[in-house]
């Protein structure tokens, strides 16, 4: 084993390609932003913003999921830098503590609905950089079995917000 195979996957990832705090808009949950406000307090650290990306907006098989989309197709995102850089990103990673880092970062790269776990990932992490014997989420340390309380907290506090479960495009419709 040499010194590249021992370093953490993530550690790799960021020396090879943008990572998932790099590249991903972070939908936060009104408890996230609760949670966050009490850590770091006076930090505009988010803004509703639209979503042109079809995996981001299209979720028929989770209509949970629309409720976190406004009238107008925004979403509530954490800020990022001008660079794409997440605005908690720090020279070795998030942050933020883990009980505090928003839910959605917390699953990832799991990838769910309101009702379970879906059989694929998200598809950013570059497994090309596992060993033969390793798997990504046993590298990364998680398991649907692990992540299913934060699942389920994820869509208890999506209930809090106004929306219907109706993708905004669809409200549009009906209010035509
Ligand atoms: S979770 Fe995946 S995409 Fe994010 S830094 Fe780690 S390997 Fe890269
Ligand atoms: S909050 Fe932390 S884990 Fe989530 S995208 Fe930002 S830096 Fe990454």
């Amino acid at each position: 084993m040499n010194n590249r195979d021992e370093e953490p996957l993530c550690a790799r990832c960021a020396k090879t390609q943008k990572t998932c705090c790099q590249a991903s808009e972070i939908y936060v949950t009104p408890g996230d932003v609760r949670r966050i406000r009490a850590e770091r307090p006076g930090l505009d650290f988010s803004h509703d913003r639209r979503s042109d990306d079809p995996d981001v907006t299209e979720h028929d098989d989770d209509p949970e999921w629309y409720r976190t989309f406004n009238d107008d197709g925004s979403r509530r995102v954490l800020r990022q830098r001008p660079n794409g850089d997440c605005t908690f990103l720090g020279p070795v990673g998030c942050t933020l503590d883990l009980e505090v880092r928003p839910i959605i970062c917390r699953l990832y790269p799991l990838d769910y609905t309101a009702s379970g776990f879906r059989e694929y990932l998200v598809p950013r992490c570059p497994t090309g950089l596992l060993r033969s014997q390793q798997t990504l989420l046993g590298t990364l340390g998680m398991s649907p079995e692990g992540g299913d309380a934060w699942r389920l907290q994820l869509y208890e506090e999506i209930q809090e917000e106004p929306n219907p479960p109706i993708a905004p495009a669809e409200r549009d419709r009906g209010a035509g």
